[in-house]
């Protein structure tokens, strides 16, 4: 598997959020439900007659998270396998957000976080590969890999190199963990040796302008004066960095407090179930599952939220998870596993006419069929009906519009049955 290419693909998928949020340009490399995301989350903040600009400055290399990529076999509903690997990369970026409300700037703030990107790539050497279905990334309809690729699109005509389709971003989220960037040294170093100099300088102004004693003696104290003032500027940002670092502390002990033992107890009991269980594409999931319930138009008609208890997110802008979750229960019952989860995360909310940020513990229950793996490759664009082996938009339809039958998301990815605040 090229590497590289993954690498590289972290790296404009950077460019093309950023050019997407200017100009609406689309995005190419990643799914049909990051697309869907992105779209929902446009349509909140035209609501509001809102516009986000993100921008981002990168520090330091790419990194993937699990270098031993995850092999996926995805058992259809033809049991046939199709292979595809798994990467999670991530690198730390300064961001530069902005919200404008009919084009006046109302909310500006820097932070310094870990951007992860799932990236998933086919395995070119399996047979079965070309027969799996993809949604045309230029109009949506589904079609066979091979069709994409030999004659195009049946709706839209597009063709497609394997390099178009594969590999492709899955998920991204970013992880705030609240520690220091170099720009952020860089910037308080500058700080402390201006503000050293100028207050030396003005210490020194009256014998400057007085004569009274020799330049030596003038520049002798305005040395020992700036390095004094550096000194206590120094202490004073140091004490300011103590508290900020402690209430922040405060902040991960919580979450650290409220998740010790999850990943071990999620990890335990769901790789009995399915042996490629892996904790960080579990992990990116959740916040997946999240984002299409708090951006939904209408949440109780997506098919993933059947009959689901829902708070009100309809002025939600942004999430942004914190990297950890408790678990509060999980268990297996009638062939179904169910899983209740706190989940921290900052909610962006607009209310009154200003951009709110709260740091929220949502309580997310989700339940899934024990003996269906999660399909790594699923999407709600695309969906198999498990009765005749049709593709559907099962945002569109909840039975199936081929053979009738109703169709249930549980048997392929997770459900979700209640998203609240707590
Ligand atoms: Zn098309
Ligand atoms: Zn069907």
């Amino acid at each position: 598997m090229d590497k590289q290419q993954e690498f590289l693909l972290y790296s404009k998928f950077l460019c093309e959020l950023k050019a997407y949020y200017y100009k609406q340009k689309s995005i190419s490399c990643v799914n049909q439900d990051i697309r869907y995301f992105l779209e929902s989350q446009q349509a909140r903040l035209n609501k509001y007659n809102l516009t986000l600009r993100l921008d981002y400055e990168s520090e330091g290399n790419v990194y993937n998270a699990n270098m031993v990529a995850n092999t996926i076999p995805v058992v259809n509903q033809f049991e046939c396998m199709t292979k595809f690997n798994e990467s999670i990369y991530y690198q730390r970026q300064n961001i530069h957000k902005r919200y404008f409300f009919n084009n006046k700037l109302i909310y500006s703030k820097n932070a310094y976080i870990t951007l992860y990107e799932t990236i998933i790539s086919a395995d070119e050497q399996n047979q079965h590969l070309q027969n799996s279905t993809y949604c045309c990334p230029n109009c949506g309809a589904i079609s066979t890999l091979k069709t994409l690729q030999q004659e195009g699109c049946p709706y839209c005509k597009t063709s497609y190199l394997m390099s178009d389709l594969y590999p492709k971003i899955t998920n991204f989220y970013m992880i705030n963990d609240g520690s220091v960037s170099n720009q952020q040294l860089g910037f308080h170093k500058r700080f402390i040796a201006i503000s050293a100099i100028v207050l030396s300088l003005i210490q020194n102004i009256y014998y400057v302008l007085h004569d009274s004693e020799g330049i030596y003696f003038v520049l002798v104290t305005f040395f020992i004066g700036a390095g004094i003032w550096a000194f206590l500027l120094y202490l004073l940002t140091s004490f300011w960095y103590l508290i900020r670092l402690l209430k922040q502390g405060k902040q991960s002990l919580t979450i650290l407090h409220g998740s010790k033992g999850t990943k071990k107890r999620i990890t335990k009991q769901l790789t009995p179930l399915d042996p490629n269980f892996d904790y960080e594409y579990f992990e990116g999931k959740v916040v997946s599952l999240l984002r299409m319930v708090m951006f939904a138009k209408q949440p109780d008609t997506l098919v993933q939220f059947q009959g689901a208890q829902l708070d009100h997110f309809d002025n939600v802008l942004d999430i942004a998870y914190h990297g950890g979750f408790g678990i509060t229960s999980l268990y297996i019952k009638d062939e179904y596993v169910y899983l209740v989860l706190n989940v921290y995360i900052t909610e962006t909310r607009f209310e009154n006419g200003n951009i709110k940020e709260s740091d929220e513990v949502i309580e997310l229950s989700m339940q899934h069929y024990c003996n269906h793996l999660v399909n790594r490759e699923f999407s709600i664009l695309k969906v198999n009906c498990p009765h005749c082996g049709a593709s559907f938009d099962a945002r569109k339809h909840h039975h199936c519009p081929y053979c009738k039958e109703e169709y249930d998301v549980g048997s392929e990815d997770w459900m979700v049955t209640k998203v609240v605040r707590k």
